[in-house]
């Protein structure tokens, strides 16, 4: 079965101490097994996908404006992968493999390209690993799932500043979305 992996919001603001909307030292400890998942891919030839969530400065129509401090505006250095992944993809973004994208939503689905991707790859598995568990990597999961592809979200790669919420939605792959967590 052809599979991708989906690289979601690793970024400085969502995992950086300083990060406006940070994940802080759970987010900071899957970094290795980030780097690593994403090398094996990469080495793999499977497909490697980067959604990043993009803000407009002061977008008073995105309804994440009122629900959270601005965070990943564009051109900022907050919008930076973090850490060691943002060597890899630098290393790694000329191949063809690799595909970045801006997320619009907490889907890397809603609103981009990235169903359509997948599809004229043949692609029908899809690795999730990034932050938040129980924010952005379950709204991917759900959209996943409606879709029709199978699911497996790597716990070790995965991470959120809220540790019921992680809990939760780790769970919640497994009995609701049948996927895969390992
Ligand atoms: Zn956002």
């Amino acid at each position: 079965m052809r599979k991708a992996l989906i690289n979601i919001d690793y970024t400085h603001d969502f995992v950086a101490t300083e990060g406006t909307l940070t994940c802080g030292k759970p987010g900071q400890l899957i970094e290795s097994k980030i780097v690593e998942l994403t090398e094996a891919f990469i080495q793999n030839g499977d497909y490697v996908v980067f959604a990043i969530d993009a803000h407009d400065e002061q977008d008073t129509h995105h309804p994440e404006t009122t629900l959270f401090p601005p965070h990943n505006i564009k051109g900022t250095t907050g919008r930076n992968l973090y850490g060691n992944l943002a060597r890899v993809y630098e290393e790694n973004k000329d191949k063809a493999q690799v595909y970045y994208f801006d997320k619009t939503r907490y889907s890397a689905f809603a609103g981009t390209n990235l169903e359509i991707k997948l599809r004229e790859r043949g692609i029908e598995e899809v690795h999730l690993a990034g932050v938040c568990t129980d924010i952005c990597v379950l709204h991917t999961a759900v959209d996943a799932y409606n879709k029709g592809f199978q699911i497996i979200v790597h716990k070790d790669a995965v991470a959120s500043f809220n540790e019921i919420g992680h809990e939760w939605a780790l769970g919640h792959f497994v009995s609701a979305l049948g996927a895969r967590v390992i």
